[in-house]
């Protein structure tokens, strides 16, 4: 029997688990930290030994495959002892993709992967198909496969979890975009951090698709430099694109055309749930997979009125006093904040800062200039954003916050009638928070507090 060792006890760890205990490996697993009781007791259930706390050296060499969560680096020593004796070495995605031919959409980019992710799940199955969602998304893949073997899935993947595949083949992929993000994780090397976004399509054949966005220039660039052997199908927001999709000069409609029986179709960006360009660039990759996939033009005509934007993506909290409070507390680089500032309407009190992943300001400076009027920094360390921003904004209309309470409280008293504030923070959470998902909802609960 295959020896399975699975690296990491959360989501995709004990899905993977579970999928490899159910199809006959004998299974180990094993967590250099505190597993929590929820995944404990899926374990218990399926029978599967774990530790946690530390790595029993001995039985995790003696694996014929490991599958590595994707937040534990190839630097970890104990990757590295296996690397060194040539184990295979594999992620969630890769496991299931070696275990049957399973049908798959998978989405990956810098930004706009769960947004993308969520809607052509939500286009596909509007439009009357049955598919389930997986990836970075809520319950694992792998678990969802072990219960349900034969549904097709659309994927939310990161370059982590694509670091980790050797076989596994989408019959579509998409890219959003690429912009350096992680660059921790890959020797601050942007060409590998962009290589890896690219290994989704390196198993695709002549059947399959690619959706890019062909503005983005890495992403041309690396298509300009490789090889792919699916079709392509991009979008984008400058130009006519004849097989793709694309935004009408005027910035009214989109237009979407794959090529097939399916034939054209042009929807009105107001008639989009989602606001932003960024978002019209999520809604025709979106499109595109659902006019591959024939379903209806009225279907993802609704569909896409009657989609509800993810928690934490530019989510319109409360208008208080006037002022729209808007947390997009899911901006963790320079990239999405530049969107999310590019489709506000109205001056804006910005609150930004928290751990800085290597950011580059200088590509927002204009827009700040443009629509920021003030900015709360709430970060443990501000003086990389009020050194970046002290001369497009005035130093007295730059603050300084501890907490996500004075935070708000110091926008609003910037704020005037007619006005937003904007929690868009450029950088990861874990200072003053436990994710972005905590600073989101504490912001929330904060604007709340503002009506008492
Ligand atoms: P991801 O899953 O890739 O992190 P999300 O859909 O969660 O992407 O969005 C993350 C952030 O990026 C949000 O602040 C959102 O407003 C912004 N965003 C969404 N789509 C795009 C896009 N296509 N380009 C740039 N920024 C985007």
């Amino acid at each position: 029997m295959t020896n399975l060792v699975v690296l990491g006890g959360g989501e995709s760890g004990v899905g993977t688990a579970v999928l490899g205990k159910t199809q006959g490996f004998t299974v180990f697993l094993s967590d250099a930290s505190k597993i929590t009781d929820a995944y404990k007791s899926i374990l218990l259930q399926y029978n599967i030994p774990f530790e946690e706390g530390g790595h029993t050296e001995s039985k995790i060499l003696a694996a014929d495959l490991v599958m590595k969560s994707p937040g534990i680096p190839y630097t970890a020593p104990i990757i590295q002892k296996l690397q060194q004796q040539n184990t295979q070495i594999i992620s969630e995605i890769e496991f299931v993709a070696t275990r049957g031919d399973y049908q798959t959409i998978g989405i990956t980019g810098s930004n706009g992967k769960t947004t993308t992710t969520l809607l052509t799940h939500h286009l596909l199955t509007t439009g009357g198909l049955t598919f389930g969602i997986g990836g970075n998304i809520g319950t694992s893949y792998a678990l969802q496969v072990a219960q349900n073997p034969t549904m097709p899935y659309v994927l939310e993947l990161s370059s982590f979890q694509l670091d980790g595949i050797d076989t596994y083949r989408p019959n579509i992929a998409v890219i959003t975009n690429i912009s350096p993000d992680h660059l921790d994780r890959y020797e601050y090397k942007y060409e590998n951090y962009v290589a890896s976004k690219f290994r989704i399509t390196m198993n695709q054949g002549a059947d399959d698709y690619l959706i890019y966005d062909a503005d983005d220039v890495e992403s041309c660039n690396w298509l300009n430099k490789n090889k792919t052997l699916a079709v392509l199908l991009p979008f984008s927001i400058k130009r006519k694109i004849d097989t793709g999709a694309y935004l009408t000069e005027d910035g009214k409609s989109i237009v979407v055309n794959v090529g097939n029986q399916a034939g054209e179709i042009v929807i009105g960006t107001r008639d989009i749930s989602l606001e932003g360009k960024h978002n019209y660039k999520n809604a025709m990759a979106a499109v595109v997979i659902a006019k591959l996939r024939n379903v209806d033009d009225s279907l993802i005509r609704s569909g896409l009125k009657s989609f509800k934007g993810a928690e934490h993506r530019l989510e319109k909290v409360l208008n208080v006093s006037g002022v729209q409070y808007i947390n997009d507390s899911k901006a963790t680089n320079v990239n999405s904040v530049f969107y999310a500032l590019d489709s506000m309407k109205t001056p804006t009190v910005w609150i930004v800062g928290g751990v800085d992943k290597g950011n580059d300001y200088s590509e927002i400076f204009d827009l700040v200039k443009e629509k920021v009027k003030a900015i709360v920094c709430l970060g443990a360390n501000n003086a990389k954003i009020i050194n970046a921003f002290g001369s497009v904004v005035k130093t007295s209309k730059i603050a300084e916050a501890g907490n996500m309470v004075d935070a708000v409280k110091l926008a609003r008293g910037f704020a005037e009638e007619g006005e937003v504030v904007l929690l868009s923070p450029a950088c990861a959470s874990f200072d003053l928070f436990k994710s972005y998902e905590d600073r989101g909802r504490q912001f929330k609960d904060a604007v709340h507090k503002l009506q008492e």
